[in-house]
Protein backbone atom coordinates (compact mmCIF):
# COMPACT_ATOMS: atom_id res chain seq x y z
CA UNK A 1 0.00 0.00 0.00
CA UNK A 2 1.11 3.66 -0.25
CA UNK A 3 0.51 5.37 3.00
CA UNK A 4 0.75 8.96 4.14
CA UNK A 5 1.91 9.25 7.64
CA UNK A 6 0.88 12.85 9.74
CA UNK A 7 2.36 13.07 13.27
CA UNK A 8 5.59 11.88 13.46
CA UNK A 9 6.32 12.05 17.07
CA UNK A 10 6.97 9.33 20.14
CA UNK A 11 3.85 7.13 18.80
CA UNK A 12 4.10 7.69 15.04
CA UNK A 13 7.55 7.12 14.72
CA UNK A 14 7.76 3.66 15.17
CA UNK A 15 4.35 2.92 14.19
CA UNK A 16 5.10 4.36 10.30
CA UNK A 17 8.79 2.41 11.07
CA UNK A 18 6.76 -1.00 11.75
CA UNK A 19 4.98 -0.15 7.84
CA UNK A 20 7.77 0.27 6.10
CA UNK A 21 9.15 -2.50 7.36
CA UNK A 22 6.48 -4.68 6.87
CA UNK A 23 7.76 -3.39 3.08
CA UNK A 24 4.43 -0.84 2.48
CA UNK A 25 5.62 2.78 0.66
CA UNK A 26 5.46 5.53 3.34
CA UNK A 27 5.69 9.49 2.90
CA UNK A 28 5.10 11.54 6.07
CA UNK A 29 4.93 14.61 7.20
CA UNK A 30 5.49 15.94 10.77
CA UNK A 31 5.70 19.70 11.52
CA UNK A 32 8.73 19.19 13.62
CA UNK A 33 9.98 15.76 14.15
CA UNK A 34 11.83 14.27 11.43
CA UNK A 35 11.31 11.44 9.64
CA UNK A 36 12.21 7.73 10.63
CA UNK A 37 14.64 6.05 8.02
CA UNK A 38 12.80 4.11 5.12
CA UNK A 39 10.05 6.74 5.64
CA UNK A 40 10.15 9.31 2.04
CA UNK A 41 9.87 13.35 3.54
CA UNK A 42 6.59 15.51 2.27
CA UNK A 43 6.71 18.96 2.23
CA UNK A 44 2.56 19.51 3.92
CA UNK A 45 0.42 16.92 4.83
CA UNK A 46 -1.58 17.23 1.65
CA UNK A 47 1.19 15.99 -0.71
CA UNK A 48 1.99 13.20 1.71
CA UNK A 49 -1.71 12.15 1.48
CA UNK A 50 -1.83 12.52 -2.11
CA UNK A 51 -2.49 9.57 -4.25
CA UNK A 52 -2.10 7.47 -0.81
CA UNK A 53 -4.46 4.48 -0.19
CA UNK A 54 -4.42 5.24 3.17
CA UNK A 55 -3.58 8.35 5.19
CA UNK A 56 -2.46 7.63 8.91
CA UNK A 57 -2.62 10.45 11.68
CA UNK A 58 -1.12 10.20 14.70
CA UNK A 59 -1.64 14.07 16.75
CA UNK A 60 -1.95 15.33 19.86
CA UNK A 61 -5.47 16.33 19.78
CA UNK A 62 -9.02 17.07 17.66
CA UNK A 63 -8.43 20.35 16.98
CA UNK A 64 -5.33 19.62 15.17
CA UNK A 65 -7.18 16.74 13.33
CA UNK A 66 -9.60 18.30 12.50
CA UNK A 67 -7.71 21.11 10.80
CA UNK A 68 -5.19 17.63 9.07
CA UNK A 69 -8.14 16.28 7.90
CA UNK A 70 -9.45 19.73 6.16
CA UNK A 71 -6.26 20.09 4.37
CA UNK A 72 -6.08 16.37 3.23
CA UNK A 73 -9.11 15.19 2.41
CA UNK A 74 -9.29 17.51 -1.03
CA UNK A 75 -6.46 15.65 -1.75
CA UNK A 76 -7.25 12.30 -0.96
CA UNK A 77 -8.50 9.49 -3.88
CA UNK A 78 -11.80 8.40 -3.95
CA UNK A 79 -12.31 5.47 -1.83
CA UNK A 80 -8.72 6.18 0.57
CA UNK A 81 -9.02 5.92 3.90
CA UNK A 82 -8.19 8.30 6.46
CA UNK A 83 -6.95 6.44 9.57
CA UNK A 84 -6.89 8.58 12.65
CA UNK A 85 -4.77 6.34 16.15
CA UNK A 86 -4.69 9.44 17.62
CA UNK A 87 -6.53 9.89 21.27
CA UNK A 88 -9.30 12.18 20.51
CA UNK A 89 -12.54 13.78 21.55
CA UNK A 90 -15.43 11.90 20.30
CA UNK A 91 -17.32 14.39 18.80
CA UNK A 92 -13.85 15.17 16.46
CA UNK A 93 -14.35 11.78 15.57
CA UNK A 94 -17.53 11.86 14.42
CA UNK A 95 -16.96 15.24 12.44
CA UNK A 96 -13.68 14.03 10.25
CA UNK A 97 -15.41 10.84 9.82
CA UNK A 98 -18.92 12.64 8.03
CA UNK A 99 -16.05 15.07 6.92
CA UNK A 100 -14.23 12.56 4.95
CA UNK A 101 -17.91 10.80 3.75
CA UNK A 102 -18.62 14.15 1.61
CA UNK A 103 -15.28 14.23 0.31
CA UNK A 104 -15.73 10.50 -1.30
CA UNK A 105 -13.70 8.53 1.82
CA UNK A 106 -13.35 6.64 4.39
CA UNK A 107 -12.88 6.98 7.94
CA UNK A 108 -11.69 4.79 10.67
CA UNK A 109 -10.95 6.95 14.28
CA UNK A 110 -8.51 3.58 15.74
CA UNK A 111 -6.98 5.09 19.26
CA UNK A 112 -4.58 2.67 20.41
CA UNK A 113 -2.90 1.13 23.97
CA UNK A 114 0.05 -0.15 24.75
CA UNK A 115 2.15 3.36 24.28
CA UNK A 116 5.72 3.80 22.80
CA UNK A 117 7.17 0.56 24.13
CA UNK A 118 3.82 -1.20 22.32
CA UNK A 119 4.53 0.82 19.23
CA UNK A 120 8.17 0.37 18.64
CA UNK A 121 7.33 -3.37 19.18
CA UNK A 122 4.31 -3.30 16.68
CA UNK A 123 2.12 -4.58 19.85
CA UNK A 124 -0.38 -2.10 20.12
CA UNK A 125 -3.86 -2.80 20.88
CA UNK A 126 -6.50 -1.00 18.29
CA UNK A 127 -10.05 0.35 19.15
CA UNK A 128 -11.86 0.85 15.49
CA UNK A 129 -14.97 2.58 14.66
CA UNK A 130 -16.07 3.24 11.22
CA UNK A 131 -17.91 1.23 8.64
CA UNK A 132 -17.28 -2.83 7.91
CA UNK A 133 -15.82 -1.76 4.41
CA UNK A 134 -13.27 1.26 6.03
CA UNK A 135 -12.00 -1.78 8.67
CA UNK A 136 -11.53 -4.33 6.37
CA UNK A 137 -9.55 -1.95 4.26
CA UNK A 138 -6.95 -1.09 6.92
CA UNK A 139 -6.95 -4.29 9.28
CA UNK A 140 -4.00 -5.38 7.02
CA UNK A 141 -2.27 -2.51 8.99
CA UNK A 142 -3.42 -3.32 12.24
CA UNK A 143 -1.47 -6.58 11.83
CA UNK A 144 1.57 -4.63 11.23
CA UNK A 145 1.38 -2.31 14.06
CA UNK A 146 -0.29 -4.43 17.10
CA UNK A 147 -1.46 -7.31 18.23
CA UNK A 148 -5.23 -6.64 18.39
CA UNK A 149 -7.85 -4.58 16.50
CA UNK A 150 -11.36 -5.08 18.00
CA UNK A 151 -13.88 -3.32 15.43
CA UNK A 152 -16.37 -1.16 18.35
CA UNK A 153 -19.22 -0.31 15.92
CA UNK A 154 -19.79 3.01 13.75
CA UNK A 155 -17.15 6.36 13.52
CA UNK A 156 -16.54 7.48 16.91
CA UNK A 157 -16.76 4.26 18.92
CA UNK A 158 -12.89 3.63 18.62
CA UNK A 159 -12.64 6.85 21.02
CA UNK A 160 -15.59 6.02 22.44
CA UNK A 161 -13.78 2.39 23.79
CA UNK A 162 -10.85 4.52 24.77
CA UNK A 163 -11.87 6.70 26.93
CA UNK A 164 -14.04 4.43 29.19
CA UNK A 165 -11.01 1.94 29.35
CA UNK A 166 -8.91 4.76 30.00
CA UNK A 167 -11.41 6.37 33.15
CA UNK A 168 -11.31 3.00 34.38
CA UNK A 169 -7.49 3.11 34.17
CA UNK A 170 -7.32 6.41 36.17
CA UNK A 171 -9.72 5.41 38.73
CA UNK A 172 -8.10 2.43 39.98
CA UNK A 173 -4.78 3.37 39.78
CA UNK A 174 -5.84 5.92 42.21
CA UNK A 175 -7.72 3.45 44.09
CA UNK A 176 -5.00 1.19 44.07
CA UNK A 177 -2.38 4.05 45.13
CA UNK A 178 -4.66 4.83 47.73
CA UNK A 179 -5.34 1.22 49.85
CA UNK A 180 -1.51 1.41 49.28
CA UNK A 181 -0.91 4.50 51.22
CA UNK A 182 -3.44 3.48 53.66
CA UNK A 183 -1.63 0.14 54.57
CA UNK A 184 1.82 1.46 54.98
CA UNK A 185 0.07 3.53 57.54
CA UNK A 186 -1.84 0.63 59.09
CA UNK A 187 1.69 -1.10 59.39
CA UNK A 188 0.57 -3.68 56.75
CA UNK A 189 4.02 -4.95 54.06
CA UNK A 190 3.28 -3.74 50.76
CA UNK A 191 4.55 -7.23 49.90
CA UNK A 192 2.16 -8.80 52.07
CA UNK A 193 -0.59 -6.42 50.83
CA UNK A 194 0.41 -7.62 46.95
CA UNK A 195 0.28 -11.20 48.00
CA UNK A 196 -3.76 -10.76 48.99
CA UNK A 197 -4.83 -8.34 46.81
CA UNK A 198 -3.51 -9.68 43.50
CA UNK A 199 -5.30 -12.78 43.93
CA UNK A 200 -8.24 -11.66 45.73
CA UNK A 201 -11.25 -9.51 44.96
CA UNK A 202 -9.25 -6.15 44.48
CA UNK A 203 -7.17 -7.31 41.87
CA UNK A 204 -7.08 -5.22 38.92
CA UNK A 205 -4.41 -4.63 36.55
CA UNK A 206 -2.89 -1.47 38.14
CA UNK A 207 -2.02 -3.67 40.93
CA UNK A 208 -1.07 -7.33 39.06
CA UNK A 209 0.13 -6.06 35.71
CA UNK A 210 1.28 -2.73 36.82
CA UNK A 211 1.82 -2.60 40.34
CA UNK A 212 2.38 1.23 41.73
CA UNK A 213 4.94 -0.26 44.71
CA UNK A 214 8.61 -0.38 44.18
CA UNK A 215 9.79 -3.61 44.61
CA UNK A 216 6.66 -5.16 44.01
CA UNK A 217 5.00 -7.49 41.88
CA UNK A 218 6.12 -7.25 37.99
CA UNK A 219 8.60 -5.01 36.88
CA UNK A 220 7.26 -1.29 36.42
CA UNK A 221 7.60 2.61 36.36
CA UNK A 222 7.77 2.59 40.23
CA UNK A 223 10.93 0.16 39.90
CA UNK A 224 12.65 3.32 37.36
CA UNK A 225 11.96 6.17 39.88
CA UNK A 226 8.25 7.01 38.40
CA UNK A 227 9.90 7.94 35.01
CA UNK A 228 6.58 7.06 31.88
CA UNK A 229 5.54 4.04 31.44
CA UNK A 230 1.97 6.21 31.08
CA UNK A 231 2.70 9.89 31.99
CA UNK A 232 0.09 11.39 34.01
CA UNK A 233 -0.18 14.11 31.96
CA UNK A 234 -1.72 11.95 29.05
CA UNK A 235 -3.65 10.26 31.46
CA UNK A 236 -5.25 13.85 32.57
CA UNK A 237 -5.78 14.11 28.57
CA UNK A 238 -7.98 10.84 28.72
CA UNK A 239 -9.57 11.42 31.86
CA UNK A 240 -10.79 15.27 30.46
CA UNK A 241 -11.72 13.21 27.03
CA UNK A 242 -14.20 10.73 29.13
CA UNK A 243 -15.73 13.82 31.13
CA UNK A 244 -15.99 15.85 27.95
CA UNK A 245 -17.84 13.24 26.23
CA UNK A 246 -19.91 12.27 29.65
CA UNK A 247 -20.99 15.99 29.97
CA UNK A 248 -22.07 15.71 25.88
CA UNK A 249 -24.39 12.67 26.61
CA UNK A 250 -25.43 13.55 29.86
CA UNK A 251 -23.70 10.43 31.70
CA UNK A 252 -23.09 10.44 35.29
CA UNK A 253 -19.60 9.19 36.28
CA UNK A 254 -18.69 10.47 39.64
CA UNK A 255 -15.53 8.66 40.37
CA UNK A 256 -14.29 9.46 36.52
CA UNK A 257 -14.73 13.11 37.86
CA UNK A 258 -13.07 12.69 40.98
CA UNK A 259 -9.79 11.25 38.98
CA UNK A 260 -9.89 14.21 36.25
CA UNK A 261 -9.41 16.46 39.55
CA UNK A 262 -6.99 14.26 41.33
CA UNK A 263 -4.59 14.04 38.13
CA UNK A 264 -5.38 17.91 37.42
CA UNK A 265 -3.92 18.84 40.59
CA UNK A 266 -1.30 16.34 40.55
CA UNK A 267 -0.31 17.50 37.16
CA UNK A 268 -0.90 20.98 37.18
CA UNK A 269 -0.30 22.70 40.53
CA UNK A 270 2.28 19.58 41.70
CA UNK A 271 4.43 19.64 38.45
CA UNK A 272 4.07 16.11 38.03
CA UNK A 273 2.92 15.59 34.67
CA UNK A 274 6.21 14.08 33.28
CA UNK A 275 5.98 11.40 36.13
CA UNK A 276 4.01 7.92 35.47
CA UNK A 277 0.59 8.09 36.49
CA UNK A 278 1.18 5.49 38.83
CA UNK A 279 3.29 7.93 40.50
CA UNK A 280 -0.28 8.61 42.99
CA UNK A 281 1.10 6.27 45.40
CA UNK A 282 4.37 8.68 46.59
CA UNK A 283 1.82 11.66 46.57
CA UNK A 284 -0.96 9.97 48.94
CA UNK A 285 1.87 8.54 51.26
CA UNK A 286 3.30 12.03 51.77
CA UNK A 287 -0.09 13.44 52.65
CA UNK A 288 -2.04 13.45 55.21
CA UNK A 289 -5.63 12.99 55.22
CA UNK A 290 -7.39 16.10 54.70
P1 LIG B 1 3.80 13.54 20.25
O1 LIG B 1 3.55 14.93 20.73
O2 LIG B 1 5.12 12.90 20.50
O3 LIG B 1 3.53 13.47 18.66
C1 LIG B 1 2.59 14.25 17.97
C2 LIG B 1 3.28 14.76 16.71
O4 LIG B 1 2.33 15.50 15.93
C3 LIG B 1 4.44 15.74 17.02
O5 LIG B 1 5.63 15.24 16.44
C4 LIG B 1 3.99 17.06 16.39
O6 LIG B 1 5.05 17.80 15.84
C5 LIG B 1 3.05 16.55 15.31
N1 LIG B 1 2.10 17.57 14.84
C6 LIG B 1 1.39 18.46 15.57
N2 LIG B 1 0.62 19.22 14.75
C7 LIG B 1 0.86 18.78 13.48
C8 LIG B 1 0.35 19.15 12.21
N3 LIG B 1 -0.56 20.13 12.08
N4 LIG B 1 0.82 18.50 11.13
C9 LIG B 1 1.73 17.50 11.26
N5 LIG B 1 2.25 17.10 12.44
C10 LIG B 1 1.80 17.74 13.54
O7 LIG B 1 2.63 12.65 20.85
P2 LIG B 1 2.55 11.03 20.92
O8 LIG B 1 3.01 10.60 22.26
O9 LIG B 1 3.16 10.47 19.69
O10 LIG B 1 0.96 10.83 20.91
C11 LIG B 1 0.22 10.93 19.70
C12 LIG B 1 -1.21 10.55 20.00
O11 LIG B 1 -1.25 9.23 20.53
C13 LIG B 1 -1.90 11.45 21.03
O12 LIG B 1 -3.23 11.68 20.63
C14 LIG B 1 -1.80 10.65 22.31
O13 LIG B 1 -2.85 10.96 23.22
C15 LIG B 1 -1.94 9.24 21.77
N6 LIG B 1 -1.36 8.19 22.63
C16 LIG B 1 -0.11 8.36 23.15
C17 LIG B 1 0.44 7.37 23.96
C18 LIG B 1 1.81 7.51 24.55
O14 LIG B 1 2.17 6.70 25.42
N7 LIG B 1 2.63 8.48 24.12
C19 LIG B 1 -0.31 6.21 24.22
C20 LIG B 1 -1.56 6.05 23.63
C21 LIG B 1 -2.07 7.07 22.84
Amino acid sequence: MKIGFVGLGNMGAPMAANLVAAGHEVVGFDTVAPCPDGVASAASAAEAASGADVVLTMLPNGAILRAVAAEVLPTMAQGAVLLDCSTVDVESARAVAAEAESAGCLAVDAPVSGGIGGAAAGTLTFMAGGSDEAFAKVAPLFEIMGQKAVHCGPSGNGQAAKICNNMILGVTMIGTCEAFALADKLGLDRQKMFDVVSTSSGYSWTMNAYCPAQGVGPESPADNDYKPGFAAALMLKDLRLSQQAAQAVDADTPMGQAATELYATFVEEEGAGDKDFSAMLPRFVSRRRG
